[in-house]
């Protein structure tokens, strides 16, 4: 008699959130593929779905949400046996999260990333709900052995988790826990790992990367680390997210300046701007050494691309100190600026400030940001017609149309280069002209 083949058990994985979290999903991946689970692309119909959340601030917290009741709603018409969810949310909400959404099967904390196929294999044979919680904010993630979802020849790096700063505004610290470094020689290995499959494109992470290295002994820093990074051969691009402007220091600006690989591009998330609202904020900086150092960026780096983070509607924010802010972004002129109105998060020092605003004055805020940096990114972008770039191919679509971008693009959440006849292969460098624009993007020619 013939033996029926063993149906091999499918994992459908739903990754939410920041880059920080799409390391955490890629290593999941990783240990569920090394498991023997088939990973597929269609999580309605996945024996087992992982659902990895987001709980950063209110609408990531209902974007998880969502993605949860959806998977247990095929749970419940016999599609889905386990509906796991993993990440920030649990960690957060705790097991308070099982009286949230009826039909969890199991939740798994950051601490348990790496266990998450043990913890597959018990919730198939397990009936009752539980809670994988323990041990979250001391590990120093080792994020080597990744199944990326980015595109293969670009990918992030975290150098480091948690955080030490205490933004009154911010859930993180509480989630992720107290800044701790990844080792340098870890950082290393990883990114040598990633370059010999192909990466060409590291984006460098964290909660914090200003602060690295400040808590090993060996005293090393992120001017220190990325030095290092650049000796990698294979490596093209390093990109640096995620600064603390007010630990930008000379030798970072000298750095970058001077290296071959670094592109001059930085994310500078500043929050505001007006001097009241940063210190309620927590935050160290005043507008003139916010003002000082995107002069001095500017002049070390006449091509730096600048990206940054405010909020708005912050309690207390008066019309005058949003206008404040309003007149530094039109001085500043950002190339790209990621603008989010202000939530009382459950647990922050700012949700309890007296002086909350209107969710209609946030919103109205809100647009009155965004209409405001895009007048200046269009103009910026015009200004770029009949330059050349040099481009990194992301894609290529069967009519030969490529998306790519140029240093100052970042993966994700920037603006793109849309390539007409396009000759190359997604992961290739190619030059190209600026010939117009289409709303944020480039629309470029491949000359070579
Ligand atoms: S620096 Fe960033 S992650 Fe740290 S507390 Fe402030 S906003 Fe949160």
């Amino acid at each position: 008699m013939m033996q029926r083949k063993k149906q091999k058990v499918t994992v459908g994985f739903i990754s939410l959130g920041c880059p920080k979290n799409s390391v955490d999903s890629e290593r999941m991946l990783a240990e569920i593929a090394q498991a023997g689970f088939v990973i597929t692309a269609e999580p309605d119909t996945a024996d087992v779905v992982v659902v990895n959340t987001c709980g950063f601030i209110a609408p990531a917290k209902a974007e998880s949400l969502e993605a949860i009741r959806h998977a247990i709603q095929h749970k419940l018409s016999g599609a889905v046996k386990k509906v796991i969810v993993a990440g920030c949310l649990p960690e957060r909400e705790g097991e308070q999260l099982f009286n949230q959404v009826d039909g969890i099967d199991a939740i798994v904390g950051l601490g348990q990333r790496d266990n998450i196929a043990g913890i597959i294999k018990k919730t198939l044979s397990h009936r009752h709900p539980a809670a994988y919680l323990k041990q979250s904010a001391q590990i120093i993630p080792d994020d080597r052995t990744r199944l990326l979802i980015t595109p293969g020849h670009w990918a992030y790096l975290r150098i480091s988790e948690g955080c030490n700063h205490r933004c009154s505004f911010c859930t993180i610290p509480a989630i992720r826990g107290r800044f701790r470094s990844k080792p340098p020689e870890l950082v290393l290995s990883e990114a040598g790992e990633l370059v010999s499959s192909g990466v060409v494109e590291l984006n460098i992470i964290a909660q914090d990367c200003t602060s690295y290295g400040r808590d090993l002994k060996t005293k090393n820093s992120l001017a220190g680390l990325i030095s290092d990074l650049e000796k990698i051969t294979g490596l093209s691009w390093i990109r640096l997210m995620y600064l603390y402007p007010t630990e930008i220091d000379n030798k970072l600006i000298e750095t970058i300046a001077q290296s071959e690989k670094i592109v001059h591009y930085l994310d500078i998330p500043i929050q505001h701007v007006n001097n009241t609202i940063l210190k309620a904020m927590r935050r160290p900086d005043s507008k003139d050494q916010l003002k000082r150092l995107i002069e001095k960026l500017r002049c070390a780096m006449p091509d730096i691309v600048l990206r940054t983070t405010v909020i708005v509607g912050f309690p207390g924010e008066t019309d005058h100190q949003f206008a404040e802010l309003l007149d530094f972004i039109k001085w500043a002129e950002f190339d790209a600026l990621g603008c989010f109105s202000f939530y009382p998060e459950s647990g922050t020092t700012a949700a309890q400030m007296p002086g909350q605003i209107s969710e209609k004055v946030k919103q109205q805020r809100l647009e009155e940001m965004m209409l405001t940096q895009q007048k200046i990114a269009f103009t910026k972008n015009k200004n770029r017609i009949g330059s050349q770039l040099t481009c990194l191919v992301d894609a290529v679509d069967s009519e030969n149309e490529g998306r790519g971008r140029f240093y100052g693009q970042a993966p994700d959440i920037d603006s793109v280069c849309i390539i007409k006849k396009c000759q190359a292969r997604f992961g290739d460098f190619i030059n190209a002209n600026v010939t117009g624009t289409k709303d944020y993007d480039l629309l470029v020619e491949q000359i070579s």
